[in-house]
């Protein structure tokens, strides 16, 4: 029996919900090298001391939909050098035709361009290198173990000339880290270097290493477009009372987000936004994607598509079509009802059900939490 390395399903707040697809998810080492000063899967203290592998645990199968792999430890750290479990992964993932998601900073993702390839002949994988800008003098800091930007770029290229499907994750965007101007080249760059598509999430505040980021941040200030923008963004107090993890409001969002979005679109690739929907500028379709879980936007294009409201029932019997765990339906179920599945779309609750409304509804809050469910559940 094939195993995968402690390989969960993929369960999500609403933030998460709006733009992933992908319904598992497994990593291949605890801890990170990297060492990311906004890691959101950081603990306190000693992150990235004691990176170890993780041990095979979890029974690999033909149906488990997209697997990602990198979502809370970088799947091409150093250590992946020696321990090769990623690697693993990849041979798993050919012999039983299960698609992937690789997300990544590292460059020992070329080591395995023979097997990605193989994948990619059969539109079983997409490889997405994660880069917040292009400014090495901030990223030397807060990113300090993680090849240079120029460097992913140059990956990503290298890839995409194997005709390795390959997209870029700008997460967290940080307001303020680039000018405007700066976003704009940077979101065009990286559209010409991958030609598909480019995601973003908005940086995910969280108590735990809230104090030391802002140091690291106070101490790249001076490289930073605009540091008053990033510290009215996010207050060096800011406020965890109502959730563990927050964004910044949609004010602080747009001047960073607007001039990353049209630089995308300028280069010619498709824009994602993870925490405003409405924002992302086409479909992910085919590929990879045809594997995909239904995120809210391919909802929202959906309910747009029928007539008058959609109540749910026959929202349901559309989402099924998609075969969601039960997990997945029961939370979406209660996003439903509770009113928060559509906010941030031009979607609103009619009677029982959901349909297209000129009124742009704003979430008031936002929360990334990522919660880890045994796959089979
Ligand atoms: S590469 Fe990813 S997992 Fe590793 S420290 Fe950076 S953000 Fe965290």
């Amino acid at each position: 029996m094939y195993q995968l390395p402690s390989a969960f399903e993929f369960q999500t707040s609403i933030e998460t919900l709006r733009a992933h697809h992908w319904r598992s998810y497994t990593d291949a080492y605890k801890g990170c090298e990297f060492e990311c000063q906004y890691c959101l899967y950081k603990g306190p203290g000693e992150y990235g001391l004691h990176v170890q592998p993780v041990k095979l645990s979890v029974p690999a199968r033909a149906d488990m939909g997209i697997v990602d792999i990198g979502t809370t430890t970088d799947p091409y750290q150093p250590m992946e050098a020696d321990q090769k479990i990623t690697r693993g992964i990849l041979q798993t993932a050919i012999e039983l035709k299960i698609p992937l998601f690789v997300l990544t900073r590292g460059d020992l993702v070329l080591r395995d361009v023979d097997l990605l390839r193989e994948l990619a002949q059969e539109g079983l994988v997409e490889v997405c290198l994660s880069v917040i800008t292009l400014n090495d003098n901030i990223t030397r800091r807060i990113e300090p173990n993680a090849p240079a930007p120029v460097e992913r770029l140059r990956v990503a290229e290298q890839l995409a000339n194997q005709d390795i499907p390959v997209a870029f994750h700008v997460a967290p965007l940080i307001p303020g880290l680039d000018t405007p101007d700066d976003l704009h080249t940077f979101g065009k760059r990286l559209a010409e270097a991958c030609g598909s598509h480019v995601f973003s999430a908005m940086l995910g505040a969280r108590k735990p290493y809230w104090k030391p980021f802002y140091e690291g941040m106070d101490a790249v200030a001076d490289h930073c477009g605009s540091f008053e923008t990033f510290e009215r963004a996010y207050p060096r107090d800011f406020d965890f009372s109502r959730d563990a993890a927050g964004t910044c409001g949609i004010e602080d969002a747009l001047p960073a987000l607007t001039p990353l979005r049209e630089g995308v679109t300028d280069g010619g690739a498709i824009y994602v936004s993870e925490n405003y929907p409405y924002l992302t500028t086409g479909e992910l379709t085919g590929g990879i994607y045809r594997w995909k879980l239904p995120t809210v936007y391919d909802m929202a294009t959906w309910i747009q598509a029928q007539d008058g409201t959609v109540e749910w029932p026959d929202f349901l019997q559309w989402y099924r079509d998609f075969r969601p765990s039960e997990a997945l339906v029961e939370l979406v179920n209660g996003l439903w009802t509770s009113g928060e599945l559509f906010l941030g779309t031009y979607l609103a609750q009619q009677g029982e059900g959901y349909g297209a409304t000129d009124e742009l509804l704003m979430p008031a809050h936002h929360t990334l939490v990522a919660k880890r469910l045994p796959v089979g559940r």
